[in-house]
């Protein structure tokens, strides 16, 4: 049987070459070009690291998910025909929606380092100020290699700017092949390296992780998991509470639970931080 590579490619616009402001990552009325040309910068990170895939696999079959906002940045028809998207990934999961232990790798372009991450461009954890599993603080990213590692598949390469890149690699692990495409010199400012270097990189990186990957660890935890997650104003935290009678509100913003694996943990995660938005349905 002939081996063929699955290569799950999780997006996010905020570590894309070019980028450091918010406009630039959702469309402004007053300034709509702004996110149209981002656009440009994002899609064609991506393109470079599904040239990447390509190059080690050239059959790889290839699964793309744009999770940024509302789920379509990338110009997805510019991408090969062998690429599938996951569209839509907002409804659970997110990043890693349908991520199954199938995949031999996942990759992760445009990552941004945590709220804490000093000097990471338009840095955040969804809506949170901060979301531990058994004591380690998780970006983005580093939740959804949890639950790539609960499937036994590796985080193979990233892609975003210096503090952001070096941040992850700490909190996972620093065998990931990184490509980092700008230097933050503020949350809305960088130094953004030429675009085609940057995607010269990303190729590059994609290629090295993927060639790697079986060095690479699997980021697992010791179960069950104790998951807390710090809000940023006190809402959250009464909220999560009001409808999860079990957790443990141990500060005025923090709650804390406990998940049977890092699948439930992720999940669980998830379903209380949209309830921490919803907020936005009583008007206030
Ligand atoms: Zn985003």
């Amino acid at each position: 049987m002939v081996f063929v590579m699955k290569v799950y490619v999780t997006f996010d616009m905020e570590g894309c070459s070019g980028i450091a402001y918010r406009a630039q990552i959702r469309p402004y009325p007053e300034m709509p070009e702004v996110y149209k040309r981002a656009q440009r910068f994002a899609t064609e990170d991506v393109k470079a690291a599904v040239e990447g895939i390509l190059e080690v696999d050239p059959d790889a079959e290839i699964w793309f998910n744009d999770g940024h906002v509302d789920n379509m940045n990338v110009l997805f028809e510019e991408l090969p025909e062998n690429v599938v998207a996951v569209v839509g990934s907002g409804e659970s999961m997110d990043e890693v929606m349908d991520l199954d232990d199938s995949f031999d790798a996942l990759v992760s372009i445009g990552a941004h380092g945590n709220t804490l991450t000093a000097d990471a461009v338009l840095c955040h954890v969804w809506g949170v100020r901060e979301v531990k599993f058994n004591g380690r603080s998780l970006s983005e990213t580093g939740l959804n290699a949890s639950l790539a590692g609960f499937y036994g598949v590796p985080l193979v390469a990233m892609s975003g700017d210096e503090a952001s890149m070096k941040a992850i690699q700490k909190e996972l692990s620093q065998k990931i092949a990184t490509a980092v495409v700008k230097r933050g010199i503020g949350m809305y400012s960088a130094i953004c390296i030429h675009p085609k270097k940057a995607q010269r990189r990303i190729k590059e990186a994609v290629i090295d992780g993927l060639r790697r990957r079986h060095e690479t660890p699997l980021v697992t935890y010791r179960n069950p998991i104790t998951v807390e997650i710090t809000y940023k104003d006190q809402y959250g935290a009464y909220a999560t509470k009001l409808f999860n009678s079990n957790d443990e509100k141990v500060a005025a913003t923090k709650i804390r639970f406990v998940a049977e694996n890092a699948k439930e943990a992720y999940k669980q995660f998830f379903a209380r931080y949209k309830l921490s938005i919803a907020r936005k349905n009583l008007r206030r």
